[in-house]
């Protein structure tokens, strides 16, 4: 699925930070091959391509002539974006302390000059394959392990942000909790194989049909999946719901086990709300499932909506 990156097959990014360009070009030249490698030749201007290449690792002179490496590194860490990223400090042969410094900033390892190139390229190649590693793991934790898209963690650590924007811009939030009708009866009927790729198909489908970019689409365990509508009102949530039951019914998956349809069908609550800062994602949560409750009390195979205050 689209959303999982192929991390482990990607170049990674290294920026090298040096106000002497002859250091510069001989480390380029030692990772040119392996890496896109980003030069900087001073603090701020280290600190502006951080922020925006988001690179894999930075190799960081200490001794620099306007703002030093140490303080690159203070900044780097004490900014969210750029605070995950890992350092590796280049120091000179006669500054000892430099080391210990460097750790306590929270680098990663230290590099001395004059280089040893086996080693520096050991060190630094060692760095990047565990921070590649700790992306994919990360990535994967946000993960539905049967379905490929994100999961309920990933909700979780979504929801802050995108409620945030919400409160700030005044707009509403919608969710869609989405139930696939009867589809204990559907395991049953074809058993658990088909049963898992049906939960595919289906969540292929919602991502699918699911489509700007801060949207987010999960499945919650079971077959229940949830759909994030950030900046959307109820027509908007409807009309999106009306597209996923349309998306699902063109999948003409047959259920012959169904009480509503021949085919799979879905059960959809909404909620449609202004953000609050009290109002938790559980909050939110329990508004759609009232309603996703009445969509399957009411016969299953529909949409239902609660509205603003109601
Ligand atoms: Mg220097």
């Amino acid at each position: 699925m689209e959303r999982l990156k192929p991390y482990l097959h990607q170049r990674p990014k290294l920026l090298i930070v040096d106000d002497q360009p002859l250091n510069i070009r001989l480390l380029h030249e030692l990772f040119r091959n392996d890496c896109d490698v980003y030069m900087a030749t001073s603090g701020e201007q280290a600190l502006t391509m951080s922020r925006d290449l988001a690179p894999d690792l930075i190799l960081l002179d200490v001794i620099m002539a306007d703002m030093d490496g140490h303080e690159v590194c203070k900044r780097l860490k004490a900014t969210a974006e750029t605070s995950q990223i890992p350092v590796i400090f280049v120091t000179g042969k006669d500054h000892e302390d430099d080391e210990t410094i460097g750790f306590e900033l929270g680098a990663v390892d230290y590099i001395r000059k004059p280089f040893h190139s086996v080693v520096v390229r050991a060190r630094v190649m060692n760095h990047l394959k565990l921070k590649l590693q700790s992306d994919v793991l990360r990535e994967m934790a946000m993960l539905d392990g049967l379905t490929g898209i994100p999961n309920r963690r990933s909700f979780d650590e979504r929801f802050e942000s995108i409620r945030a924007h919400a409160l700030r811009e005044q707009r509403p939030l919608s969710l869609l909790m989405i139930d696939v009708d009867y589809f204990k009866k559907y395991n049953d009927h074809y058993g658990h194989l088909r049963g898992d790729q049906c939960l595919r198909d289906v969540a292929q489908a919602l991502n699918d049909n699911v489509r700007r970019p801060h949207d987010l689409v999960g499945r919650f365990g079971g077959e229940e999946f949830a759909v994030l509508l950030p900046d959307t009102d109820e027509t908007g949530a409807l009309t999106v719901a009306e597209q996923l039951q349309m998306a699902i019914a063109q999948l003409d998956i047959e259920h012959r086990a169904s009480d509503v349809a021949d085919r799979v069908s879905l059960s959809i609550g909404a909620a449609t709300r202004l953000p609050t800062s009290t109002a938790s994602l559980e909050q939110h949560l329990h508004w759609a499932d009232e309603q996703l409750y009445r969509a399957k009390s009411e016969g299953r195979n529909r949409t239902c909506i609660q509205r603003y205050g109601a």
